[in-house]
């Protein structure tokens, strides 16, 4: 039933929302004298919201996104000092190591150990990507790595025509359902939902349970569900 394995990276085979929240711990401090957190908080999403067409994801976007936050509830207020703090805090994020998640490296073993062609399809900064696959260590183990800029039916669809891959004989592995499920399912291929604690609020979805309904569908609580279910899946009529 299926030809090819896709896996997301962010909050699936490495942490990342951890150190984007940590941060933002740190800057609700930084700016306690020009705010409180609940509106620095609420506006910063509105802004991240409005700059994803422009900046698309990662961590860059979310530094602007931070600075132009605080300009806006600074006012003139905000110091250089202030923008400089912003500016490290956003560094720190591209700086942070690759912290694999448990089971991530043999959940991506055994679908290589298939002979199927397995895929990292992660989206975000290409730059900053690109350095997290490499410290790692995965990506030498997979076919190949898509760094793409939005996860919708059409980006998917795009990669999988690059790669030769039938949508309908395809399997997708994330921890968002609107990125890594929705768009797979879509495309009339299968998808299994392993999800994160931290989940950031822009990757919400307001009704999932369409997705849950598909046969073409499995939620899992760890990788290590995943393992039995591809097997299930190559030995299916
Ligand atoms: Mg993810």
């Amino acid at each position: 039933m299926i030809d090819a394995i896709g896996f997301d990276c962010d909050d699936t085979l490495w942490h990342s929302e951890a150190a984007f929240h940590l941060t933002q711990e740190r800057v609700r401090e930084l700016l306690a004298a020009h705010t409180d957190a609940e509106t620095l908080d609420r506006r910063l999403l509105e802004v991240e919201r409005a700059n994803l067409a422009l900046y698309g994801y990662g961590a860059k976007a979310f530094t602007l996104s931070l600075i132009e936050t605080a300009a806006e509830l600074a006012g003139d207020r905000l110091t250089a000092a202030d923008v400089q703090s912003l500016l490290d805090a956003g560094k720190e994020i591209l700086a942070h190591p690759v912290d694999l998640l448990p089971g991530a490296r043999a959940a991506l073993q055994h679908a290589v150990d298939t002979g199927l062609p397995v895929l990292l399809v992660t989206k975000g900064d290409l730059f900053h990507q690109e350095a997290k696959v490499a410290r790692s260590g995965l990506g030498e183990l997979v076919s190949a790595v898509e760094v793409i800029h939005e996860k919708d039916e059409s980006t998917y669809a795009r990669v999988l025509r690059r790669n030769g891959i039938d949508p309908a004989r395809f399997l997708m592995v994330g921890n968002s359902m609107r990125s890594d499920v929705a768009p797979v399912l879509s495309l009339g291929g299968w998808a299994a939902h392993v999800p994160h604690d931290l989940l950031w609020e822009l990757e919400r979805l307001d009704d999932e349970s369409h997705l849950r309904a598909s046969p073409r569908f499995r939620a899992m609580s760890s990788l290590a569900e995943l393992a039995p279910w591809i097997a299930e899946l190559r030995t299916a009529p």
